[in-house]
């Protein structure tokens, strides 16, 4: 059995930016790609053995069911993750590379965050059978 993590919600970056970071980990622990295919994952009880060692705060989980329509878009692997304007909150799809200002809105001169993987660190390892 996997050891206990914990997922811990990215600081100082827009909502949905930290929504999709939470997502691409969730997909990691899953070992699924994509918000549908965890949906699929989770209805037929495959990804229970995964998700049970992954503590999902509900403020957590309400905050990605709240951007679900966006995070139907991303993907795990290869990586399609969303760009997200701190000024204008707009939002753009990137595989590669995120454009340095934002091009999302006309005239707006923010600098676009990339959403990556929320961080998981172990909280509890688990015990191997005792003797
Ligand atoms: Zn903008």
């Amino acid at each position: 059995m996997a050891d206990f993590r914990e997922l811990q919600t990215p600081t100082g970056i827009p909502a949905l930016a930290q929504a999709a970071s939470l997502a691409l980990a969730v997909f990691e622990h899953a070992r699924v790609t994509s918000w549908d295919e965890l949906g699929e994952a989770v209805r037929s009880g495959v990804a229970q053995a995964c998700l049970s060692s992954l503590v999902i705060e509900p403020d957590q989980a309400e905050l990605m069911n709240q951007h679900a329509a966006v995070l139907r878009l991303i993907r795990h692997k290869p990586l399609v993750t969303v760009a997200v304007c701190p000024k204008c909150e707009r939002w753009v799809l990137v595989a590669g590379s995120v454009p340095t200002s934002c091009k999302a809105r006309w005239g707006c001169d923010g600098s676009p965050v990339k959403a990556s993987k929320a961080k998981r660190p172990v909280i509890e390892k688990t015990k191997s059978a005792s003797p």
